[in-house]
């Protein structure tokens, strides 16, 4: 439990940083040598431009619109803005800003990921577009009702001290915040969890909003800490297995080349499991393999937990030997043995996928279950390489699957 807490306040940590050094930018912007004065003006244009070419070779369309949203709130603030929020059409601005950047943010934070350049992109940039709209249209048409309508005091104004701020654009900017968190800690996404700082960072822009180099600074670091995440997020699927959460193959291999002297290597492979799927359809398959993934991950003894590949596990335990690790292996084991998996009525194949499947008889069951087999091999001076260690204890899995399944076998 206190580890499922860290891990999601860990997502947070780089947004938090960048927040932080945005922070201390805004103190030690004034020593900037007179060369680099250019970056007080262009720097969020910079990291827009560096941002949204990697978003776009990454095909994250949810990255590459935040970056726009950002970069077109900071034109707006360049055009319009830094002489103060006097006129009419620099209040409309101001008040589109802090009402429409948080709720795009907070949006994608929710929406998935469906690329950039399809329909979804398309209809995407339509929302946006429209925004633009409204806002010229309230401007162009001087609808001062409207624009006296969200600046309007909704709650008494000596909460807010001398916030210039629509209340109405902090409330979008504090809900907005809310439903990008939820998001972040449901999904588990580096890029919603950025999309939180971003939207932190927004507000501070924007509460600043006449002062431009601070504008600039924030504005900044909202798209590099989103630009963070996507980077984070493609690290993640190079080295997670998405179905099981677990580390991958790829992790795995990086492990073994770092083990210490001595180790031990367990391999699961699921009992049947093919005439388990050809029973219960692939789907359920899936729901076990995930199951399966969380209950070996809390094996205990140290070990640590690789996706190997379709219905393979395995199990690497760091300076321990095969005696240490096999009644935890066998704990396991039984785990695995005793779980049942309910069967939902959507779990059951229906008539039309084809006779095949129903040959199981799943009919009046309403759960289900499986067992593994286990095979264990510790490095010794027999097997003194990680590939020869791994291949025997692949030999001890097919002792296990021979001996009758449902066993550790070394
Ligand atoms: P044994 O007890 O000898 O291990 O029998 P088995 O049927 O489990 O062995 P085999 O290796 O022949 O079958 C593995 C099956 O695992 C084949 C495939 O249908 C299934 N499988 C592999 N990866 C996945 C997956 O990601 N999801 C699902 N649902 N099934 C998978
Ligand atoms: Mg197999
Ligand atoms: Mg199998």
């Amino acid at each position: 439990m206190t580890r499922a807490l860290l891990l999601a306040l860990a997502q947070f940590a780089v947004p938090a940083a960048v927040l932080g050094a945005a922070f201390v930018l805004v103190f030690y912007s004034a020593a900037l040598p007179p060369s680099l004065a250019g970056l007080k003006v262009y720097g969020p244009y910079i990291v827009f431009a560096l941002g949204a070419a990697l978003a776009i070779g990454f095909n994250r369309g949810r990255v590459v619109f935040a970056l726009v949203v950002l970069a077109a709130a900071y034109g707006t603030q360049q055009l319009w803005l830094q002489e103060g929020l006097g006129t009419f059409p620099a209040r409309v601005l101001y008040a589109a800003l802090t009402v429409f950047v948080p709720l795009n943010l907070a949006l994608l934070a929710v929406l998935p990921e469906r690329g950039t350049f399809n329909r979804h992109g398309v209809l995407r940039l339509a929302v946006l577009v429209a925004q633009v709209g409204f806002t010229a249209w309230v401007v162009a048409a001087s609808q001062t009702e409207i624009a006296d309508w969200i600046y309007q005091k909704f709650l008494d104004p000596a909460l807010f001290g001398a916030a210039r701020m629509p209340q109405l654009g902090i409330a979008v900017i504090a809900a907005s915040l809310l439903i990008a968190f939820v998001a972040a800690f449901v999904t588990r996404s580096a890029i919603s969890a950025s999309l939180v700082g971003a939207i932190a960072a927004f507000a501070v822009a924007a509460h600043v909003v006449t002062a431009s180099t601070t504008f600039a600074i924030f504005t900044a670091a909202a798209e590099l800490m989103v630009t963070i995440g996507m980077l984070q997020d493609a690290f993640r699927m190079a080295f997670r297995d998405e179905l099981t959460g677990l580390p991958s193959r790829r992790a795995l291999n990086e492990r073994l080349m770092s083990l210490p002297r001595s180790y031990t290597v367990a391999m699961l492979d699921v009992d049947h499991f093919k005439q388990f799927n050809d029973t219960y359809g692939h789907d359920l398959g899936d729901q076990v393999l995930k199951m399966m993934a969380s209950q070996i991950d809390g094996v205990g003894g140290g070990g640590k937990a690789f996706r190997y590949g379709g219905e393979e596990f395995m199990v690497l335990f760091p300076g321990k030997d095969a005696d240490e690790v096999i009644p935890h292996l066998d704990a396991l084991r039984k785990d695995i043995e005793s779980y049942r998996l309910a069967l939902r009525g959507a779990d059951r194949p229906r008539k039309s996928k084809g006779g095949k499947r129903q040959r199981g008889g799943w009919r009046g069951k309403d759960s289900v279950s499986v067992t593994v087999s286990i095979g264990v091999a510790e490095c010794s001076e027999r097997h003194a390489t990680p590939q020869a260690v791994i291949q025997a204890a692949d030999r001890a899995l097919y002792r296990a699957k021979d001996k009758g399944r449902n066993q550790v076998s070394r």
